[in-house]
């Protein structure tokens, strides 16, 4: 690593502190995991910076420090099956393969799916596997899933995902319409139901139901 690379990196996880990633576990895996290889282009320069980032098929790699906070509220151990809907970039599920036992990530654009596929194995990152699929009705073949992350904005939690849920088990999403203001919510099922609390204001690209239109003929 260059000087210029470690200073960049110190900035980097600098910025994640100050805005709230105290969680060490989720610092160390931000720390090793490269943000840049999950972007191409003239975006790719600018992977280090706090701030979301386009990427093909017209969606955006989430801001590192909102990726950490969701991480960091998603309490992941490494006993976890985590289910995330919305692979994108890939680089929230390579995040999240450091914390948990196995990674189930669900993106409705097969080209998204395929270029993250490519970095997975790239990085060797093997406990992930990555499904071109409607996220919105989760991934029924492996649930119960201990934890699941939702990386798009729908209006109300979907139901199949609550319902894929283990018992003490959380979500973490974002909620409300895709032009407004949005919340994270953080779920937790318990014995008897649902514990719902919110987090803080964020800004998503919408969940939108059905395979991406290249995947549809
Ligand atoms: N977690 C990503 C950021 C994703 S942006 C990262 O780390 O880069 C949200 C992603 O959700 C987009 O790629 C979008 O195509 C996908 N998405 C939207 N609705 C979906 C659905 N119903 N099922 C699966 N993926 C969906």
């Amino acid at each position: 690593m260059t000087e210029a690379d470690a200073e960049r990196k110190m900035q980097f996880l600098f910025a994640l502190r100050s805005r709230g990633v105290r969680d060490t576990r989720v610092l160390e895996a931000m720390e090793k995991i490269d943000r840049g290889i999950f972007m191409t282009g003239v975006f790719a320069e600018r992977a280090y910076e706090d701030m979301p980032l386009p990427i093909p098929c017209g969606q955006t790699i989430s801001q590192p420090s909102v990726v950490g906070l969701m991480t960091q509220a998603l309490e992941v151990t490494p006993r976890d099956k985590v289910l995330e809907i919305g692979t994108g970039s890939g680089y929230q599920a390579a995040i999240l393969s450091q914390l948990a036992r196995r990674v189930y990530t669900v993106e409705r654009h097969r080209r998204l799916t395929q270029a993250a596929e490519t970095v997975f194995r790239e990085l060797g990152l093997s406990n992930i596997t990555a499904i071109t699929a409607d996220g919105s009705r989760g991934y029924p073949e492996q649930a119960p899933f201990e934890r699941i992350l939702v990386t798009a904005a729908a209006e109300d939690p979907p139901g199949p995902l609550l319902a894929q849920m283990k018992v003490g088990g959380i979500m973490v999403l974002p909620v409300g319409q895709s032009d407004a203001v949005q919340h994270l919510i953080k779920v937790r099922r318990t014995e008897t139901g649902y514990e719902y609390e919110e987090l803080r204001s964020v800004r998503f690209v919408p969940l939108v139901e059905g395979l991406g239109q290249d995947e549809r003929s």
